[in-house]
């Protein structure tokens, strides 16, 4: 009998240990399965359907070179595997292990009939517990425990043939999926920045010992390409953490490594409470009265188009419509500035972000707005506020906002950061749309309030 492999956030072909397992018992059949219902307002956002797409098609294309072919169906999860099961004969489904609470449904209902397999973590995420067996809720202390799993077994390489079965099941016609965006086309800074798919994931981890001697400082630098830029092709799982771990090729204590397996702990961390992304991870948060109303509305507004007056914050939330990606800085830079200068709820902003990123993870994307916000379980303090002027002093000499905000392009060093203060704001760029000082009272006294 034929087994299927599922496909999920795991879309290629080398150290995909379910894909061994199945090519080792029979004809496999390889399934990815559009599941818009199951995942509720969390399926996947418009960045990420371009993203998708591109990476089904290379991923089409690799097993069709091995002789087989990718199965594509749309619907919910667990009922168009029982529908493939009987249509197919299908014996078993195997599958990578994957941590968001929407999985749960379609992997009960298989029952025996599922075999999960771990490979797209560091580690087993379930291994790793505090001495009284519960998950961390604090990174570092889920770093040191990490060490006891390290370093990751090394990668496996893809099998050479995959048997096909004697007839395959129906599959979609990927245009009628619609996962690339028409009218208006947003993606053109997309197709300039990525290329999605195995193929491109595995010359970005062939260059990756080059990029880490300078990681330390660079990677804080918004204007340098001081990040691997990995993220996306490590949400959808076309190369696996363990081989990035491997190629990277550095001491075990390196700032990057650390970076790599922050993964591993979010995941943890939403393993533990499914509904991270919803509910703030300390209760006394809900009594946090955040701006409601139409000014609100208009300042989330001005957020997500980049019309802030904070050059920074604007140069982020740019730079993220455009390209589908933020630097990490500037992620918590302009996560910070709706949650604290604007006191908006974060939920607002990584609603946003689920939208725009190419990488949006449901563990990643949760844990760090969380974290910023400070409303998280692993403690940052919501009295922590970071001034946006003085980061960008500190991380900017200006490129960075002069690429992204072009209003902006001739304004000189010394007024880059704060035009509006320094009296040469040009016309049309906008005044801030609050004061630092008045920005910090009013969150530090909503804090006081709960
Ligand atoms: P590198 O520095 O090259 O790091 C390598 C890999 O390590 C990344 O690709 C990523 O998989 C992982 N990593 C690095 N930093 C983090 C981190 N802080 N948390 C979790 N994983 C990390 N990352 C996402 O992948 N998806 C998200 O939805 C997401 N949302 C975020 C929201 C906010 C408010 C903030 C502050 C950060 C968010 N991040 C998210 C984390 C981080 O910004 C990105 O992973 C990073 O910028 C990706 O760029 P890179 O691949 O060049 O990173």
């Amino acid at each position: 009998d034929p087994v299927i492999l599922w496909f999920r956030q795991d879309l290629r072909l080398c150290d995909q240990p379910a894909l061994i397992a199945a090519a080792g018992e029979g004809p496999v059949i390889p399934l990815y399965i559009l599941d818009d219902e199951t995942p509720g307002s969390w399926r996947i956002g418009g960045a990420q359907r371009w993203w998708l797409h591109h990476s089904l098609a290379a991923l089409s294309a690799s097993l069709e070179a091995k002789g087989s072919r990718l199965i594509l169906r749309r619907g919910r999860a667990e009922e168009v595997l029982a529908s493939v099961i009987e249509e197919t004969g299908a014996a078993r489904v195997h599958a990578l292990r994957h941590y968001e609470p929407w999985w749960r449904a379609a992997e009960t209902a298989l029952g025996d009939r599922l075999h999960l397999h771990d490979g797209n973590h560091l580690t087993r995420i379930e291994d790793v517990r505090t001495g009284g067996g519960q998950p961390f809720r604090m990174y570092s202390s889920f770093w040191k425990a990490l060490q006891n799993f390290l370093p990751p077994e090394e990668p496996y390489p893809a099998p050479e043939t995959i048997a096909a079965p004697e007839q395959w099941p129906a599959s979609d016609d990927p245009a009628d999926w619609k996962l690339l965006p028409t009218a208006p086309d947003w993606s053109g800074g997309f197709d300039d920045d990525w290329t999605p798919g195995e193929a491109c994931a595995q010359a970005k981890v062939a260059d990756i010992a080059d990029l880490l001697g300078e990681y330390d400082e660079a990677r804080n630098l918004p204007a340098t390409e001081g990040t691997t830029r990995l993220s996306p092709h490590l949400h959808f799982g076309e190369i696996s953490a363990r081989a990035v771990w491997h190629a990277a090729d550095v001491d075990a204590g390196h700032t990057f490594l650390k970076e790599l397996a922050w993964r591993d702990f979010t995941s943890g961390v939403v393993m533990a409470l499914p509904d991270y992304a919803d509910a703030n991870g300390r209760a006394k948060y809900d009594r946090l009265r955040w701006r409601q109303g139409v000014e609100a509305k208009t300042d989330l507004c001005a957020w997500q188009t980049g019309h802030t007056g904070y050059p920074i914050v604007d140069a982020g939330m740019r730079q993220l419509w455009n390209t589908g990606w933020m630097h990490n800085r500037v992620r918590m830079i302009t996560a910070s500035f709706l949650v604290k200068h604007l006191l908006i709820d974060w939920r607002a902003g990584e609603r946003w972000f689920w939208d725009c990123l190419v990488d949006a993870d449901y563990g990643n994307n949760a844990v760090n707005w969380q974290w910023v916000a400070g409303t998280g379980v692993d403690a940052n303090m919501f009295g922590r506020i970071m001034a946006p002027l003085g980061q960008s002093e500190k991380f900017d000499a200006g490129d960075y906002i002069r690429r992204w905000v072009p209003e902006l392009a001739d304004v000189g060093d010394a007024a880059i950061h704060d035009p509006d203060a320094a009296g040469c704001r040009p016309a049309n760029y906008p005044a801030k749309v609050v004061g630092h000082r008045e920005a910090r009272e009013r969150a530090l006294a909503a804090a006081r309030a709960i």
